[in-house]
């Protein structure tokens, strides 16, 4: 089976070279049919749960990862049900919908939903795609570091952002399988969805107690143990911003990339505009623009809002 997600552009941006002072190389996964670089990971999980025989997906992700899902059963026709948390807008519920899926509501939170989502699959025998905890989904995310190795120079720091840390592990696998295991890894999260830096500095699994970042996407309680292990083992460095410097990096992007994401990908963009003293002595850097579909003119206004109160 080819895989189902697109070929994203590599691009080199002037005015973030600029500003720190080291080339800076973008990876467009904003440029996904799902705005995402779930797109990669949610279908090649969905294209090894189809090899096993499913005839039906379950995802418990109102984000991101649910509308991939939704996305790629469509495409393989076959049908999806996502499962969100109460919490999830009016916007993704609808963008899921329109991909064809059926949108179930329970719960609070994600873990609620995730526990329904077994329930589904119990009911109907279909496949789970866990939205980070996967290792389908690792090899699908870590295709974005194959693209990058074709198409640009070597890049001596990688910026991402750390949710579940499921793109983490993508990218430090797609590091080391084309030969780049040594690159510096800078991990970015907003304080208040710091799961990983605190586990790191724990040396172990940490579950935070809630999630208090506006950047829900980055939401995760705690990280996969694959991420803890790796990011304890390879040169990588979490960063903490503020939602405050995310959502600045959202809208300083968009006038200088013509690009919106969400707080989760402007955070990780935040490492970049405010200098992080983890990228010093880096000279050439890559971020992984993750990108995120509930970004609208609207959404931004309301977390500029929402920021500056
Ligand atoms: C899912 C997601 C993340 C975090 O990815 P994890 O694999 O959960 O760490 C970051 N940004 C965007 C836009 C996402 O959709």
């Amino acid at each position: 089976m080819s895989p189902l997600h697109h070929r994203t552009p590599l691009l080199h941006s002037l005015a973030l070279s600029e500003r720190l002072g080291a080339e800076v190389w973008l990876k467009l996964e904003s440029a996904q049919p799902t705005a995402s670089f779930k797109a990669r990971g949610m279908a090649a999980a969905a294209q090894a749960a189809v090899a096993r025989g499913a005839s039906r997906l379950v995802s418990s992700s109102g984000g991101n990862a649910g509308l991939a899902v939704a996305w790629a059963g469509r495409l393989l026709e076959l049908p999806v049900t996502v499962v969100v948390p109460e919490r999830t807008s009016p916007l993704m519920r609808a963008r899921i919908a329109a991909e064809g899926a059926e949108v179930v509501v329970h719960g609070e939170a994600w873990d609620e939903a995730h526990r329904r989502a077994l329930e589904v699959v119990e009911a109907t025998g279909g496949a789970l795609i866990h939205p980070f905890d996967d290792p389908a989904a690792w090899a699908g995310h870590a295709s974005l570091v194959h693209e990058v190795a074709e198409q640009g120079p070597r890049p001596d720091a990688v910026v991402v952002a750390v949710g579940g840390g499921g793109l983490l592990v993508g990218v430090l696998d797609g590091l080391a399988a084309v030969g780049w295991g040594d690159t510096r890894v800078v991990a970015v999260e907003t304080r208040g969805a710091d799961s990983l830096a605190c586990a790191v500095e724990a040396r172990a699994p940490v579950t935070l107690p809630g999630i208090t970042s506006i950047a829900l996407t980055l939401g995760a309680r705690r990280v996969c143990d694959r991420a803890l292990e790796l990011a304890l083992a390879r040169e990588v460095i979490p960063v903490r911003v503020s939602d405050r410097d995310a959502v600045a990096a959202c809208g300083a992007f968009l006038d200088d990339h013509r690009v919106l994401v969400e707080p989760a990908c402007g955070a990780a963009l935040a490492a970049v505009y405010q200098r992080a003293p983890a990228l010093a002595g880096a000279r050439r850097v890559l971020v992984v623009v993750c990108g995120g579909a509930s970004a609208t003119r609207e959404a931004l206004a309301g977390w500029e809002r929402a920021v500056l109160r």
